[in-house]
């Protein structure tokens, strides 16, 4: 690791994040169906991925998009992640859904948009599951650290942020992708923290670099969207990358 902090190491069954090695979480914007979601994870642990991501529930800016197959999907991913052995990372956007989310999914992924949803905050605060803490696009780091606070303020912890990007003037990328984030929250939480290079730049062809660089500044792991047919996917497709670009990624990231 390049880190010069170091941050507490979550465990998660046979998986740490925080330890001593960066994790790679992978997989689709979107579960599309049970034999998409399947075959991705078959290849995205043959490239060496340690976690499997995928939304069940989308948080679409468009009501009128494609807004994810739920429950559906959510067993179609825990099935992949059984027949694979990597656990499963999904946004939850709605409390309701928490038992069952207690339940069945290793991380719980809160998205930049629920980041100041602080009853969401408050009762996922209230299990001990890993909580993946996306930054809100517009959220300053102090926020963040304090939306994270409520959740701690619930007794659970085990707290993981993800930064991916924030909205700037710039709009070549989707978003700023703000590495300095990086060993600022390190530093300031002593929690881990992963880079998503896909939302965090929007351009497919940007994530293998972004990876690195994330890498070199000390992240404790990356969340990529990568897809069998990336040209197909039903969301983001522009960043997603195929798998045999994963499996490079991961090759230059773990040796
Ligand atoms: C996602 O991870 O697919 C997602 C919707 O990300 P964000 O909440 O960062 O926009
Ligand atoms: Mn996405």
């Amino acid at each position: 690791m390049n880190s010069n902090y170091t941050t507490k190491c979550i465990q998660i069954g046979d998986k740490s994040i925080g330890g001593s090695k960066p994790v790679i979480i992978a997989g689709p914007c979107t579960i599309e169906s049970y034999s998409q979601i399947m075959g991705i994870a078959q290849q995205a642990k043959a490239a060496g991925a340690d976690f499997l991501r995928g939304g069940i529930f989308k948080p679409r800016t468009n009501p009128n998009d494609f807004q994810g197959h739920g429950l559906d999907g959510l067993e179609w991913m825990v099935e992949a992640g059984k027949q694979t052995g990597l656990p499963i990372v999904t946004e939850l956007m709605d409390a309701s859904y928490l038992d069952i989310f207690v339940d069945k999914v290793d991380v719980i992924q809160i998205g930049s948009r629920n980041m100041y949803n602080y009853s969401l905050l408050k009762a996922v605060g209230e299990t001990k599951k890993p909580i993946l803490l996306k930054r809100g696009f517009s959220a300053t780091i102090r926020e963040w650290i304090l939306a994270a606070e409520h959740i701690a303020k619930g007794g659970n912890d085990n707290i993981i942020f993800c930064e991916r990007g924030i909205r700037t003037f710039e709009d070549y990328t989707r978003n700023t992708l703000d590495l300095a984030a990086v060993p600022i929250i390190q530093k300031e939480t002593g929690l881990p923290i992963i880079v998503d290079p896909s939302h965090g730049t929007g351009i497919r062809e940007l994530v293998g670099i972004m990876s690195q660089a994330a890498i070199a500044c000390g992240a404790d792991g990356l969340m990529i969207e990568a897809h069998t047919d990336p040209e197909q996917s039903v969301s983001d497709k522009a960043q997603t990358i195929d798998m045999a670009t994963l499996e490079m990624i991961i090759k230059r990231i773990k040796g």
